[in-house]
């Protein structure tokens, strides 16, 4: 079993910072992290590995520092990593996105048994890369995994809904994204690092994986960010202390909803 799993790199920050011209992230000097939910994708990886003896690769789209998180996956026990990076395929929107992972995991596997993400991730935060994926390689796909298990090339997972859980079974292969409620991350062995360090992580640019510019990047990327801006805190507000019964705040909102509707 072959099990490639997405991780992106993301802003260790609540506060991000924005180019005004390009409105892209300002990466440079932020501590960067591996987007918290693609932990939890890497950790169901990781116990199908230990489980079957499933080969784990895991792959990053991104700056050339964005090798970081791939050593961490190794620490934690992947097999195997690639780091795409490229000025051309920089400022990609999520088909960008999507369209460069689906070329890096075709030319690692044909036919990968399993593909997983994170739900979404903290900074762009739209939950498309998944299913962006899974259209690029014409594979089912499966949101919101929070339970796993697979025999004999056929996966039963358990996927959240607002009420409650669905149990989904079907054969490999398949695209999941994970969700935070699936397990506990493990943390990274001493050995694992060592190993991690002294492995060599391919670096893939669009030559490498064949891709047509015109579909990377920015300017590869139907949606333009137009404008990214921290939105007005809202203030006021106004308490309504004293009254004596829900009818009588309803009262009071009455009159005040009137008294600012003018009527
Ligand atoms: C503030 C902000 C707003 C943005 N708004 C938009 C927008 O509205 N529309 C748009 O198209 N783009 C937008 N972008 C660009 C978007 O961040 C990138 O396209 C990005 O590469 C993927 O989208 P996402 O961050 O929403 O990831 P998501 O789709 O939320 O990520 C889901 C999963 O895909 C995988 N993944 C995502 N990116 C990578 C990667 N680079 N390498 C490996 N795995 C990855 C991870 O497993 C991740 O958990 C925005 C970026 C920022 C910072």
């Amino acid at each position: 079993m072959h099990i490639i799993v997405c991780v992106k790199q993301v802003p260790d920050t609540a506060n991000v910072r924005i180019n005004p011209e390009t409105n892209t992230l300002i990466r440079e000097g932020v501590e960067s992290i591996m987007n918290p939910f693609d932990e939890y994708a890497l950790e169901e990886a990781l116990k199908l590995k230990d489980e079957h003896g499933a080969r784990v690769t895991v792959i990053t789209m991104g700056p050339p520092q964005a090798g970081v998180i791939l050593r961490e996956a190794m620490a934690r026990g992947a097999d195997d990593a690639v780091l795409l990076t490229d000025r051309a395929i920089a400022g990609a929107d999520t088909l960008a996105t999507s369209y460069i992972l689906s070329l890096a995991i075709r030319k690692l596997n044909t036919k990968p048994d399993l593909v997983l993400f994170g739900k979404q991730a903290i900074d762009g935060d739209t939950a498309q890369v998944g299913p962006g994926v899974s259209e690029f390689l014409k594979y089912p796909l499966v949101t919101y995994v929070k339970s796993l298990t697979v025999k004999d090339g056929v996966f039963t997972a358990e996927t959240m809904m607002d009420e409650g859980v669905d149990v989904l079974e079907g054969k490999l292969p398949v695209v999941m994204t994970v969700v935070k409620e699936a397990s506990t991350p493990r943390f990274a062995s001493l050995g694992g690092w060592i190993n991690a360090k002294e492995t060599e992580i391919p670096a893939w640019g669009a030559k490498e994986i064949e891709a047509d510019i015109a579909q990377c990047g920015l300017d590869g990327s139907p949606t333009k960010v137009v404008k990214i801006f921290a939105p007005p805190v809202k203030t006021g507000g106004k308490k309504m202390d004293g009254l004596q019964t829900p009818g009588d705040a309803v009262n009071e909102i009455v009159r005040l909803l009137k008294e600012k509707g003018g009527r």
